[in-house]
This record gives structure tokens, C-alpha cells and sequence, in this order.
């Protein structure tokens, strides 16, 4: 009796340790197939682990709940990792020896596979309700149990017991797996929501700083930084309703996204204000770069009839390699702005980066593109 209840202790023990394991993988490697091995790897070492506490019945025959853990990994991780899990424990089953290897290696494969195609089969019920659970619970028990008919000496009790626990196993395990998996969502999910605006669907000011704050630091290639305002914005509201205004700028958001490059990015700071950093290699690129989204930013608003359109005003600051600097960008850029609107709006004014306090050099640059 001692030894069951020493080895369902030992079974407990490791799949907390791998519950763990899957939760720090999930929120750590981003990459999908690595972080799969991953949990293959945990689950396969846990199988082996559990294997080494096994209730030995009979020279060489040994009984553990390697069917839960195979099952679990199948399901979580899917063909991936429960290939990486099937290899490891049969090799550790292997390694352990005795008489019963082969038919606790097949035994192995044998759960993995039927696993991973239930999943492959019955794909939205899994793990979704008790019905579920008990049918999977069984499969991971079922080869297992079934083995035990081909062994020296089956006893119903022993039967009994390492179908019970093998399927309690996969009850308590998955659970478990299912709880840390729905956790690592709702924060991927929060966390999202965090750096969303709500109403373009643009990054927001928050996601701006830390995106530009962690650009500072990879001490990136030339780029511009843009700051964008839309005109008159407050008539469209006064004029044509509040409703009307947010239409003008989801739209304006749209287009900001459509129009961006692969490797640009754009938020909402606020308002009718947007942020904007684009990967150019010259202050000539950014300025047409600048000029394409302002371009596409002429969104129609109001009744159709009018077909008015918004304009926008835009100033940036083109950084050379290693010198992006945010606070410093948003300070050019925002004068820049500034003199875009003051110039009579709708256009683009771009700052030099060697003389980026220089009123005139943003003119005179301007000049060189027609303005
Ligand atoms: P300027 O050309 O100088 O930028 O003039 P403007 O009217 O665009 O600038 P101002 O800063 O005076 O007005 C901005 C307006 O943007 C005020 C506010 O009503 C409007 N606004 C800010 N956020 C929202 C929003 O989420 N929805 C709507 N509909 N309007 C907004
Ligand atoms: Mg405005
Ligand atoms: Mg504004």
C-alpha cells in the first residue's frame, strides 16, 4: 500500500514541476515549434522521472503513470512535442531495462499516437468539458492497462490501480495544464489590450514609448521619426458630430496602417495625434515617406454629398545610425509640427539632423522638395 501511495506522490510532484515548466515556456519562447520541444522535453523527462518511482510488480514489469504524462504532452504541445516526449521516455524505458522494455516502450508510442489523432479529431472538444476530459483520461489509461494483460501475473487490483491512476493523472495534470494555459492567455490577452487603442486599433501611447524606448537601446539603423496631427480636426466634431469625428479617425488610423511599410510602425498618442517611425535611410526618403501618408490620410468625413476630406500636418526628425533618441525625436518632430501648421497645414516639414534647432534649415529643406 505504502508503495502505491509513494509512487501517486511522486507522480503529483513531477507534473506540478512540469505544469511550471509549461507556464515559464509559454510565457518566455515565443517561437511556436521551440517552445513545443520545450514542453516535449519537460513532459519527456518527467515521464522518465516518474518511471524511475515505478510500482515494480513483477521482475522487469513495472507500472507508473508514463500514459498521462505521453497523453498531456500530445495534447498541450501537440505532434511536436509528443514526439519529443514519446522519444525521450522510450529511450529512458529502454535505458531502465528488464523483460517488460519493449512492451512499456510500445505502450509509449502506442498512447502518443492515439492521443495526438483524438486531438486531430475531436479538436474543439478538447479539453473544453468534463465529457472530454474523461474520454481523454481513458485513452492515455488505456494502453497502459491493456499491457498489463500481456504481463507475467496481472492482479485485477494492480489492473485497477494503474488505470485509476493514470486516468486520475490525466484528470488532475491536464487541469492543471489547462489553468496555466488560460492564464498565459488572459495576460498575452491584457497585455495586448494595455498597449491597444481602442478606437483605431492602432498601438497606443503606452505601446509608442515602450516600442520607441526599446529602439533607443537596439541602437537601430537611420530611421524618422514623425509626428502627425490631423487639421481642424475640432470643426469636424463641432460641425458633423462626435460620431462623425471618431468615423474621420478610424479611418485616418486605416489608412496610417495600410500605407506603412513592413518594418515602420505607427500609434495613436492621443486625440487626433499620431506617432510614427519609419525605417528610412535619408531625410529624403522620410520626407517621402511622409508625404505618401499624407497623401493617403485624405479621408472623406461628413455627408457624402460634401465629400470633404481630412488633411493632415506632419513634422519629423531623421536620425542617422545609432541616434535615435525618443524624447529628443518628439521634441524635433513636434517643432516641426508646429511649423507644418504654421505654414498654413497639410503639409510635411522635415528637421536636418545636424541642425535640427534651425528653423530655417527645415524651410530650406522643404524648399528642396517644392514647398
Ligand atoms: P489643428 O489644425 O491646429 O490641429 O486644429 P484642431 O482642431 O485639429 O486641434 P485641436 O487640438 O484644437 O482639436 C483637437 C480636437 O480633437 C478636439 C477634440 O474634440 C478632438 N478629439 C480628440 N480626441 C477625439 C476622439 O477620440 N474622438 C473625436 N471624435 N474627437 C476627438
Ligand atoms: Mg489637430
Ligand atoms: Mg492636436
Amino acid at each position: 500500500m505504502l508503495d502505491l501511495i509513494l509512487t501517486s506522490s511522486n507522480t503529483i510532484g513531477l507534473m506540478a514541476i512540469c505544469c511550471m515548466v509549461f507556464g515559464a515556456l509559454q510565457r518566455s519562447v515565443r517561437q511556436t515549434a521551440l517552445r513545443r520541444a520545450g514542453v516535449g522535453l519537460a513532459l519527456g523527462l518527467g515521464t522518465v522521472l516518474a518511471m524511475l518511482e515505478p510500482l515494480q510488480f513483477a521482475p522487469g514489469y513495472q507500472a507508473d503513470a508514463r500514459g498521462a504524462f505521453v497523453g498531456v504532452a500530445a495534447l498541450f504541445g501537440g505532434p511536436i512535442a509528443a514526439w519529443v516526449t514519446i522519444t525521450i521516455a522510450g529511450l529512458g524505458r529502454w535505458l531502465i531495462g528488464g523483460a517488460g522494455a519493449p512492451l512499456g516502450m510500445a505502450v509509449i508510442a502506442a498512447t502518443g499516437l492515439a492521443v495526438w489523432m483524438w486531438t486531430k479529431l475531436e479538436r474543439p472538444t478538447v479539453a473544453r468539458n468534463w465529457q472530454a476530459w474523461l474520454a481523454l483520461s481513458l485513452m492515455c489509461a488505456l494502453p497502459t492497462t491493456l499491457a498489463f494483460f500481456l504481463t507475467p501475473a496481472p492482479t485485477l487490483r494492480l489492473i485497477f490501480f494503474i488505470a485509476a491512476l493514470n486516468v486520475s493523472s490525466v484528470l488532475i495534470f491536464g487541469h492543471m495544464m489547462e489553468r496555466e494555459q488560460r492564464l498565459r492567455r488572459r495576460e498575452r490577452l491584457l497585455s495586448l489590450a494595455a498597449a491597444t487603442d481602442e478606437l483605431t486599433g492602432l498601438p497606443n501611447r503606452r505601446a509608442f514609448v515602450e516600442y520607441c524606448d526599446a529602439l533607443e537601446k537596439d541602437r537601430p539603423k537611420t530611421l524618422a521619426l514623425l509626428m502627425m496631427d490631423i487639421d481642424h480636426f475640432k470643426s469636424v466634431n463641432d460641425r458633423y458630430g462626435h460620431a462623425a469625428g471618431d468615423h474621420a479617425l478610424r479611418s485616418v488610423g486605416a489608412a496610417i496602417s495600410q500605407t506603412l511599410g513592413a518594418e515602420d510602425f505607427a500609434a495613436r498618442l492621443g486625440g487626433e495625434e499620431f506617432g510614427i517611425v519609419l525605417r528610412v535611410d535619408s531625410t529624403n526618403a522620410g520626407f517621402k515617406a511622409a508625404e505618401r501618408l499624407r497623401e493617403a490620410c485624405r479621408v472623406s468625413y461628413g455627408p457624402p454629398e460634401l465629400k470633404l476630406r481630412t488633411s493632415v500636418s506632419i513634422g519629423g526628425f531623421f536620425f542617422e545610425a545609432g541616434a535615435f533618441n525618443r524624447t529628443e525625436g518628439q521634441k524635433f518632430a513636434d517643432r516641426a509640427l508646429y511649423q507644418a501648421k504654421a505654414s498654413g497645414r497639410d503639409q510635411t516639414v522635415m528637421l536636418e539632423p545636424s541642425k535640427p534647432a534651425a528653423g530655417s534649415m527645415s524651410a530650406r529643406y522643404a524648399d528642396s522638395f517644392g514647398r
